[in-house]
């Protein structure tokens, strides 16, 4: 596990983490390195050796480092979300219990869907924002209390540090998709997550063009296990796509910190809009997250939820109407997008059919505002 270096702010860690050593004539950029395998020691293999590209690669190792300081913990790269989600997942022993909110990641619970109806894993759905109901469920038993928050995309926000001992008390290990708050706002493992996933394709990479994923544990043997699911399975990433996202990750903290003052304040505008009848976001005081929010965040995140009053429909011609935000699935990116999610098949049914979901992003607020306005304007 890398040290924590406690003297520097994540900011700062961002920007300097993962460089190559200060010596003269060493490039100040982490360099890709493409190589499928590497010159053998002269004796049997030695720590540290690099050995097959499979195994791990230097430009992968600078991403994991970056990462693992600002989570607090050891990082490994995959080569997505999903890959990360599933390696996770697998660590689960045969009909082993998974406790899950109902309304997570799609892709989560699709995975997770698949598996049960395979007879492999039992699945729970819960009410993940309802810390009893969580807690009923846990009382007869679990391996893995899988937790986002706040979730994708109703914005629920669980109560970390009561889930997570609700969790190991029932001998659950605790997951926790951490994409929609980054390391910024919010370190699970330091809550006693045993391990955090993250879709580095959304803000950690932060420019909708690479798609990776990470595993970040403090636990020795469940990171050798996650190291060997990578190695054997060959959920590995690209090195050019891990340059990518560590070049992404020097700016995260200037683009979360910007996103999340758009997104706070178009949340508070949306709210009056006579043509939206209900916002999400942790930011508004009367949101049902926003105390835990508060209580266990640094920042309320720039996804925002909302419903046109014209219902799917509208919801719809808004996706249709809308010039400088792009109608496009996906978040974390430095544009804004937005999307109807029950257009998905595969969307749980509990997410209201109108519900349009905003990435906001880094542009002007007023510019976004503008067009968003007048396209509600016009689609009511
Ligand atoms: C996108 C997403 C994932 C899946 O990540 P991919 O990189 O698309 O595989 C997992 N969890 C959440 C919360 C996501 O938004």
């Amino acid at each position: 596990m890398p040290e924590p270096d406690d003297a520097l702010s994540p900011a700062t860690i961002a920007v300097t983490a993962g460089r190559p050593d200060k010596v003269p004539n060493a490039p100040l950029s982490t360099p890709v390195v493409h190589s499928s395998t590497y010159v053998a020691s002269p004796d049997s293999p030695q720590p540290g050796d690099l050995g097959y590209g499979r195994w791990t690669n230097p430009t992968w190792q600078a991403f994991e480092t970056a990462l693992g300081l600002l989570e607090g913990g050891d990082a490994l790269l995959f080569a997505s979300g999903m890959a990360a989600v599933s390696a996770v997942v697998e660590q689960v022993p045969d009909g082993g219990r998974v406790v899950v909110p109902a309304a997570a990641y799609n892709g989560t619970l699709v995975l997770l869907g698949q598996l049960a109806e395979r007879g492999r894993l039992d699945v729970v759905g819960v009410e993940t924002a309802d810390t009893d109901a969580v807690r009923d469920v846990l009382r007869t038993g679990a391996h893995l209390l899988w937790l986002e928050t706040p979730t994708n995309p109703l914005l629920e926000v669980a109560d970390l540090p009561a889930l997570v001992e609700a969790g190991h008390a029932a001998g659950a290990v605790v997951a926790v998709d951490n994409t929609f708050s980054t390391p910024l706002l919010q370190t699970p493992l330091a809550y006693g997550a045993d391990v955090v996933v993250h879709s580095v394709t959304k803000y950690l990479a932060g420019h909708s063009d690479v798609l990776l994923g990470a595993a970040v544990t403090r636990d020795q043997q469940l990171r050798e296990r996650l190291h060997g699911h990578r190695t054997t399975r060959g959920a590995i990433p690209g090195p050019a796509e891990a340059w990518l996202a560590l070049r992404g990750l020097r700016t995260l903290h200037l683009r979360v910190e910007r996103a999340g003052a758009n997104a706070a304040e178009l949340a508070r505008r949306l709210a009056d809009h006579p043509a939206i009848t209900r916002v999400r976001h942790p930011s508004l005081p009367h949101d049902p997250g926003h105390a835990r929010a508060l209580a266990q965040m640094r920042g309320f995140g720039a996804i925002v939820a909302i419903e046109p009053a014209g219902g799917a429909e509208a919801a719809e011609r808004l996706a249709a109407a809308v010039e400088l935000w792009v109608h496009t699935t996906s978040l974390g990116g430095v544009e804004s997008t937005l999307e109807r999610r029950r257009r998905h098949a595969s969307e749980p049914l509990r997410v209201p059919e109108s519900l349009v979901r905003l990435s906001v992003g880094v542009e002007d607020v007023e510019d976004l505002w503008a067009d968003l306005d007048r396209a509600l304007s016009i689609s009511r």
